[in-house]
């Protein structure tokens, strides 16, 4: 729980903000989003203030139902509407990030501004030196839930009925898709959250079918041929590894192979999960472990990343990390087969 102290600070931080700049991570998922509009529609619905959610990259489109009429922009899409929005405001709020380098093309002008900044966030690691303000916790399902959390603690909040269903909606949505609809990382305190959202009138048939029930049929079509594919090592690993010309055929979307990387934990004596798909000049790297495994370890030593400790995530450059995106596989095998002799999170965190 937030110290009593922390929330007073959090609460003139409000107070004495005009013009609020809240930005999310690149390639933002429904925590991301959701976390980011909740925040926005507290700020302008419950406080009176300006504010804008930055966007680093377009949302992709399973995710567009949650975003409101106005209020947002996509960075990489506007970047000087963004740096100007960055410029004009007093206070910086970053969400579901533990720190600017996660910003993609926002790190700069955030890092730069001379407002208060804020981090609200689920990641191990946060990078406290750059913020005035923190609330790290990981022991919790999402930033939805951390959010959520802060705005009850509020003065003059205390319950979910007190919030308007614009602010409750998202982070129902973010919970939800962080837990993979209640699968994982789920705390007493998650389903606390959910019970009161319900209960205030948050509609969760609705936001199930939305994340669950509308893709287009080409994503299971490619799905199976993933699933085919899928190479399973000695050590438990699985590993998929998606070029170009996979999900051109497919003719596959931004968030359409959301989910995918989960798949192969349902095997049992799979214990990690890989799942690469190119991009310019690189892969992006999903990693989905089981408990003792750490994904977050795999994907900073072998992927230039982090994440939680069962979820996490970085990318594979080519020619840099390897000669040619061919020799994906092969970097796989070697990497996971030296890594799983010893694959427990490192305990110096
Ligand atoms: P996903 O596989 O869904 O893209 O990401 C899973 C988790 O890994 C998320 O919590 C995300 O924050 C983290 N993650 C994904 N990509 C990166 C990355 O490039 N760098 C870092 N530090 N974390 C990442
Ligand atoms: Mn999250």
């Amino acid at each position: 729980m937030p110290k009593v102290v922390d929330i007073r600070h959090l609460e003139t931080f409000f107070a004495e903000a005009e013009d609020v700049c809240i930005a999310v991570h690149t390639h933002p998922d429904g925590d991301a989003l959701g976390s980011g509009v909740a925040m926005l529609e507290y700020l302008r619905r419950c406080r009176g203030k300006r504010a804008t959610l930055l966007l680093p990259d377009p949302v992709a489109q399973y995710l567009r139902f949650l975003l409101p009429a106005d209020g947002w922009l996509e960075a990489s899409v506007a970047p000087q509407e963004a740096e100007r929005a960055v410029a004009a405001s007093d206070l910086v709020i970053c969400l579901d990030m533990n720190g600017f380098s996660r910003a993609g093309c926002l790190e700069q002008a955030l890092r730069g501004s001379r407002a208060r900044k804020l981090l609200i966030d689920h990641h191990q690691g946060p990078e406290r030196a750059s913020f005035d303000l923190v609330f790290s916790e990981t022991e919790i399902s999402s930033a939805c839930e951390l959010l959520y959390q802060l705005l009850l603690a509020l003065p003059g909040v205390g319950s979910a009925e007190r919030l308007p269903l614009e602010v409750l909606t998202p982070l129902m949505a973010g919970m939800t898709t962080d837990t993979n609809n209640f699968a994982n990382s789920v705390y007493p305190s998650t389903l606390r959250m959910a019970s009161e959202l319900l209960a205030a009138g948050v509609d969760r048939d609705a936001l199930v079918d939305a994340f669950f029930h509308s893709y287009r049929e080409n994503r299971f079509r490619a799905m199976g041929r993933y699933l085919q594919d899928l190479r399973i090592t000695t050590d438990g690993v699985a590993y998929a590894v998606l070029r170009r010309s996979f999900l051109e055929g497919f003719a596959l979307q931004e968030g359409e192979l959301e989910g995918f990387v989960n798949l192969p934990l349902g095997i049992a004596g799979v214990r990690l999960s890989v799942f690469l798909r190119e991009d310019d000049g690189h892969f992006r790297v999903s990693l989905r472990s089981k408990p003792g495994v750490s994904a977050r370890r795999l994907a900073a030593e072998a992927f230039h990343g982090g994440g939680h400790e069962c979820a996490a995530g970085g990318k594979l450059y080519f020619p840099e990390d390897i000669a040619a995106p061919e020799l994906a596989a092969a970097y796989i095998e070697t990497k996971t087969a030296r890594f799983m002799r010893n694959p427990a999170p490192s305990d110096k965190d």
